[in-house]
């Protein structure tokens, strides 16, 4: 052992009798952790987190409560069944009733004003095909979350208030919304420390091994820790610790205006078959994502800005959503996403101790609780 190792004192005091440890701090590992001390409040749950805060997806995104748009919905259906993509509807509603459960609307600064998906001059053919749709992804969608009224409807007459440009038709979805996201990961973290969850931040895992009666971790900066199980929430940076999952890190990037006066745009809203896409903070804009733009280069799991995404998400800015506007730009940042072959969480055992919960895509908000769930009845098991 080198002198960076753990002393005596620090082992037995800080590390010892884990039963279970919990690998990264975005939504999935504290509502893992959460859930777990919610079960059984003597369980000895920690969290290993290598940001100084948790820095992947949950504290970077857009905050849309979303459930599916329609031409998101029509894509899954070219590659999953049906009943595939309706039970990820249900799925995703059902997470985001226990995300607002759990923290409270309020602190969630949870607003129900509604998605909305535009389409071009020239996205006229699929405009007909969504409005030709219409009635059946009405019924299914609203058998999936269980309710009455018609979730999608057709509301071209609302384009000119929200002041859009080279806008021709608007698809509204009447149950989703939008969230704080910053708001939302500082309450979970409350939470996580109020049921007595431990989290260590700063530290990196690097290797994990099952010893089938325990799972001894080694760290970046030297130190071996074990624990009797371990579940997985690194989401995008899976790779890296686990090489045979099927996890791509997918960066987007995303900018915030200064203040704006009088803003007229209010809810959120999906641009470019939901590749693009923005919403108000207030009175901001929040826009992001055209990953489609440079598909290749922001397969990364590096953070950074490009000028190739800022021209392209600025243009989008200045010709579409805000046109004859004086707008400036308060922050870039990026995140990063988990994505893989198929549109669908991993939750397994990838050893008789250590679980997964990752490839969140970019439905974390709305799935992140339940798959946090899900991941730790696994390793209860
Ligand atoms: C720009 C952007 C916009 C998005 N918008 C939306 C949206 O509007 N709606 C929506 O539903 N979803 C959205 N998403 C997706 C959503 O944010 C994610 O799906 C969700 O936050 C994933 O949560 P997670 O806990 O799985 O992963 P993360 O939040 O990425 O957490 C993983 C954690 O693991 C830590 N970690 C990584 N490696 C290690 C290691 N070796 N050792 C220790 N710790 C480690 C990281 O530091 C990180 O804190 C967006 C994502 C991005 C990037």
């Amino acid at each position: 052992m080198h002198a960076k190792n753990l002393s005596f004192w620090e082992r037995k005091s800080f590390f010892s009798n884990i039963d279970i440890a919990i690998i990264g701090s975005g939504l999935v590992g504290l509502s893992a952790a959460i859930y777990l001390k919610e079960k059984d409040p003597n369980l000895n749950v920690v969290i290993f987190e290598r940001g100084s805060i948790p820095t992947g997806a949950s504290t970077r995104n857009a905050g849309f409560a979303c459930f599916g748009s329609l031409t998101e919905l029509m894509d899954d259906l070219k590659s999953q069944s049906e009943d595939e993509v309706f039970s990820l509807v249900e799925k995703r509603w059902r997470g985001l009733q226990r995300l607002r459960e759990r923290i409270g609307d309020k602190n969630l600064d949870f607003q129900p004003n509604g998605n909305f998906e535009l389409f071009k001059n020239e996205e006229a053919t699929l405009f007909q095909n969504c409005k030709d749709q219409l009635d059946f992804f009405n019924k299914k969608v609203s058998q999936a979350i269980g309710q009455n009224e018609r979730v999608y409807e057709v509301v071209d007459s609302q384009i000119d208030n929200f002041g859009f440009k080279n806008i021709k038709h608007l698809i509204k979805n009447n149950f989703e919304g939008q969230i704080n996201t910053g708001k939302m990961m500082s309450s979970l973290l409350d939470l996580a420390i109020e049921k007595g969850v431990r989290i260590f931040n700063g530290v990196s895992i690097k290797e994990i091994n099952d010893y089938s009666d325990k799972v001894h971790f080694l760290t970046e900066n030297g130190w071996e820790i074990s624990a009797n199980r371990v579940l997985v929430t690194t989401n995008g940076f899976s790779k890296k610790l686990i090489k045979d999952l099927d996890v791509t890190p997918a960066r987007n990037q995303v900018l915030i205006t200064k203040p704006i006066q009088n803003l007229k745009v209010k809810g959120c809203f999906h641009y470019d078959c939901g590749y693009v896409y923005f919403r108000n903070v207030g009175n901001r804009i929040l826009l992001g994502g055209a990953r489609n733009l440079a598909k290749e280069a922001e397969t990364t799991d590096q953070f950074g800005t490009t000028s190739l995404m800022k021209n392209a998400l600025l243009e989008i800015l200045k010709t579409t959503i805000l046109p004859n506007q004086k707008i400036e730009v308060e922050q870039w940042w990026s995140g990063i996403l988990g994505v893989g072959n198929k549109k669908a969480p991993i939750v397994e055992m990838i050893s008789k101790n250590v679980g997964v919960g990752v490839r969140m895509g970019g439905m974390g908000v709305a799935i992140g609780s339940l798959i946090g769930e899900e991941g730790a009845n696994l390793i209860l098991k």
